[in-house]
């Protein structure tokens, strides 16, 4: 017989979590305005609304923490961390940051400017946030196939060369600072790049003479993927596969919240002894100096062990195949999700969930709002308030997906957790159609709304 799935870790510290009752969650819900961002946690059983920050840290990770140098200049933690990255990631320079999106904005102080456009794939809420916070703009460059929910395909976090080519073409060089590749595509559902796209992505790169950034967050489970689905890379280490990816990138941009699984970090990595340089300046401004940048000396010891840790197979395949166990449990209940399930969570689709709710009553929303109260699983809405108002019309954004994101968190919760999970969802599709009515916007903030948003029922 085939052994069965096992975790590659056991437990040797546990945190209480409550159950409640659905009156007090519907009362919970209303006051928090149907934001799910607005709940406290401790009214929440199983809490999908991230994998940011919230995965648990190893007994190596938190003896590291006692051994943190917390010297203000050239501590052993800095050192650390970079000889880390270096060894793992392949980057000479390092700045640390405080966490993804500070990492953005350093970098983008240096690189982005006015009217710049910024090709990529799938852009993540914070980097377009960055990017249109400068006046500059995003542009979706993402393969077609990504859009098709129920699409079978093993790289839907892919650029498309063609469309990619045609914005290098369509706009003057200087206009476009760098190419954007996101590993796992989260906007995308967490889909991974293949190494072939990354390669072609890279030349094509060359040819324009562009740069080459990664948003690099799950990049780990993105080599994971790499082993699982691209024949050249069956008998390669992750850590092969890895340095590999970013030998074929000039830069990335790290939330260490992510795959180095600390509860708060980030960095960018950069070749560039002159952009390092640049970008040291905003560092110090904006985070830190340049040997702490935001992050305690024991946090950098700890994000150190978690690069090590996070690029293991043993736990990247416990990570990944606990996320695909969730989504095979959904579809055995006929929910549509997106498929092939991503690396770090499961994407319902709202659309089909709830096809008689018009788009205007933000669809995914209503849905994260009804599993709550079902199940007090708290998940996270990925369509219309995250893709928030048009910058220049101020009108609302409909993108193609709206989905609720039930996000992992790593080496947190047990695969009977997943079958509660699975369960909460399967109860609210039974009663789909009862649910006749979505949400209104009451309050929103004039950028990333979806964090703020205050809603009521219609
Ligand atoms: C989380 C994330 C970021 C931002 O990182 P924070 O640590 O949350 O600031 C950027 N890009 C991607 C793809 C992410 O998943």
């Amino acid at each position: 017989m085939n052994l069965p799935f096992a975790e590659s870790y056991k437990i040797k510290m546990v945190e209480p979590i409550r159950k409640s009752q659905r009156k007090e969650r519907e009362q919970w819900i209303k006051e928090a305005k149907y934001n799910l961002f607005n709940l406290k946690s401790e009214y929440v059983f199983i809490d999908l609304l991230t994998d940011s920050g919230t995965g648990a840290m190893s007994d190596k990770q938190w003896s590291e923490l006692m051994l943190g140098d917390e010297s203000y200049a050239g501590a052993s933690s800095y050192y650390k961390m970079k000889n880390a990255i270096k060894k793992i990631l392949g980057f000479e320079y390092f700045l640390p940051t405080h966490q993804g999106r500070a990492a953005e904005n350093v970098l983008f102080s240096v690189l982005v400017k006015e009217g710049d456009i910024v090709p990529g794939n799938s852009h993540f809420d914070t980097t377009k946030g960055h990017i249109e916070f400068r006046k500059a703009k995003a542009v979706d460059c993402t393969i077609d196939e990504a859009f098709d929910t129920t699409l079978i395909h093993p790289f839907k976090g892919n650029i498309d060369l063609n469309k990619l080519e045609d914005v290098l073409k369509k706009y003057p060089a200087e206009k476009i600072p760098f190419i954007i590749v996101t590993i796992t595509c989260n906007s995308s559902g967490g889909q991974p790049v293949s190494m072939q796209n990354l390669k072609e992505v890279s030349a094509l790169a060359k040819k324009y003479n562009k740069l080459v950034v990664v948003d690099s967050a799950r990049f780990a489970e993105n080599a994971y993927f790499i082993k699982k689905r691209e024949k050249a890379y069956k008998n390669k280490t992750i850590k092969e596969i890895v340095l590999e990816m970013f030998s074929y990138t000039d830069i990335m941009t790290m939330s260490s919240k992510k795959d180095a699984i600390v509860n708060m970090g980030g960095f960018i990595g950069m070749r560039d002894h002159d952009l390092f340089n640049k970008a040291s300046v905003f560092n110090i401004m904006f985070e830190g100096f340049i040997t702490y940048g935001g992050m305690s000396g024991r946090d950098m010891n700890a994000l150190a062990q978690g690069l090590d840790e996070g690029t293991e197979f043993d736990y990247l395949e416990t990570r990944v195949e606990q996320v695909a166990y969730l989504g095979k449990k959904c579809l055995e209940y006929g929910i549509p999700v997106l498929e092939p399930a991503g690396g770090h969570a499961i994407f319902v689709d709202a659309k089909r969930f709830l096809p008689q709710l018009p788009k205007e009553q933000f669809v995914a929303q209503t849905l994260g709002v009804e599993l709550y109260i079902e199940g007090g699983v708290r998940g996270v809405e990925i369509g219309a308030l995250l893709a928030d108002r048009d910058p220049i019309t101020r009108e609302n954004r409909f993108p193609e997906l709206e989905l609720l994101r039930l996000a992992i968190p790593r080496r947190v919760y047990t695969n009977n957790h997943m079958d509660y999970i699975a369960a909460s969802l399967a109860n609210v599709y039974e009663r789909r159609n009862d649910i006749k009515k979505g949400l209104k916007i009451l309050v929103e903030a004039p950028i990333m709304r979806h964090f703020t948003i205050e809603m009521d029922r219609i």
